[in-house]
């Protein structure tokens, strides 16, 4: 049987991204269900850094998590993984509340119609959230992966952790094909399986629930908006952004609770996506290229939960990214990584009160 420091059970990016900062200096596997890491949620989001998105405990990991998805260390990929476009938080009526500390300012309908061509005049103001941007989600993964690696990291793919036992302080980690490997401590990021994956080890589950949310890729009789910002309902019922020249990704802003599973689009959130955006603008669609699904799975708090288990101290959760998992997966493994190491945090994340995020907070 192989022995490793650490088994990490997911290969999306919260188990890249950690396995990235601690492969170099503990012995570390990650095993990933799939053919393939970032198959689930991973692959299937809408790419994009939203400062004020998830809240203020959120938006300080999205926030230390900007310079290093701007400019990564050079040893780290060779060109940034964000392209600015910016977001307006439409509203027919009152401005949202940002967290604080988020640049933003007011634009006002003249102005919103010269950004947004076409905008429908219920659409009275927005507020502009310049520091949005695209990020190259594909590209991202695979550099924590390809750091994960190189650090002497080892990934085995087609390889379903089925149960766990820890005796004598080492875990015993049953794979689907029969086979088993040891581990000293058990990472769970797996995803919207992440309370299942609890359970197979016989540890409590924290309630970490997936939300199912539709995007839908639009061919729309307009060109020249591959440019413009991200525009979402500040009430939260919709967000597009210009994918391609004519072409257009929308959500129905959905949140369907469901069980873990390979989540697909269902006819009637597409329908739904697709009579909000004509509430919107006057762009006529031409029709739908593609849609599909993912899961976003969320703590009963919506706050991710970084740490030791409370009733198995080897047992370390890496869970509940919600809708943010992206954009503070930087950080957020730093964070963790310093956790699980026991070891003084990276400045960039120094000043972050790691506490918030503790699985311990469920059994205060
Ligand atoms: C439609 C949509 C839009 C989104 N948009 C954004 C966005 O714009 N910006 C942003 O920051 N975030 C966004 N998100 C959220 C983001 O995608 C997630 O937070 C993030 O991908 C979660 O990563 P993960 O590694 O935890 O999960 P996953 O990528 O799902 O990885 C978990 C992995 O664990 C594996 N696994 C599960 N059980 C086992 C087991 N027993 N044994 C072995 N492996 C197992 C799975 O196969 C899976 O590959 C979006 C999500 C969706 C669905």
């Amino acid at each position: 049987m192989r022995d490793f420091d650490v088994i990490i059970v997911g290969g999306g990016i919260a188990g890249a991204s950690l396995g990235a900062e601690i492969a170099g200096s503990r012995r570390t596997l990650i095993v990933e269900a799939e053919n393939h890491c970032g198959y689930h949620s991973t692959g299937r989001s809408a790419a994009f850094y939203l400062e004020s998105y998830g809240g203020p405990e959120v938006a300080r990991l999205s926030t230390a998590s900007h310079d290093f998805l701007a400019s990564p260390p050079a040893a780290f990929a060779e060109h940034g993984f964000l392209r600015t476009r910016g977001d307006l938080h439409i509203t027919r009526d009152e401005l949202p509340d940002l967290p604080p500390g988020v640049e933003c300012r007011v634009v006002e309908r003249d102005e919103l119609e010269q950004l947004i061509p076409g905008i429908l005049p219920e659409w009275r103001r927005a507020l502009f959230e310049p520091g949005c941007a695209d990020i190259d989600v594909a590209a991202l993964h695979a550099a924590f992966l390809r750091q994960f690696r190189r650090s002497g990291g080892e990934v085995l793919t087609d390889a379903r952790l089925q149960s766990a036992s820890l005796s004598s302080g080492r875990w015993t980690i049953l794979l689907n094909d029969g086979s088993t490997v040891a581990g000293l401590v058990l990472v769970n990021a797996a995803g919207a399986w992440a309370d299942s994956v609890a359970l197979a080890c016989g540890v409590a589950p924290l309630g970490i629930a997936p939300k199912r949310r539709t995007m839908v890729q639009l061919r729309v009789g307009r060109s020249g908006i591959r440019e413009l910002p991200l525009v979402d309902d500040a009430k939260g019922t919709f967000y597009f952004k210009g994918e391609g020249d004519r072409t257009v990704w929308l959500s129905p802003h959905d949140e369907i609770p469901t069980v873990p599973c390979d989540a697909a689009p269902d006819e009637i959130d597409v329908a739904t996506a697709i009579d909000r955006f004509e509430r919107v603008v006057d762009w006529p669609i031409e029709r739908v290229e593609r849609s599909w699904a993912g899961l976003r799975s969320f703590a009963p708090d919506r706050l991710p939960v970084y740490g030791f288990a409370a009733d198995a101290p080897a047992f370390f959760w890496c869970a509940g990214q919600g809708g943010f998992g992206i954009q503070t997966s930087p950080a957020a493994a730093k964070m963790a990584a310093a956790l699980l190491l026991g070891e003084t945090p990276d400045p960039a994340v120094a000043d972050i009160d790691a506490a918030i995020f503790s699985p311990r907070r469920f059994s205060r």
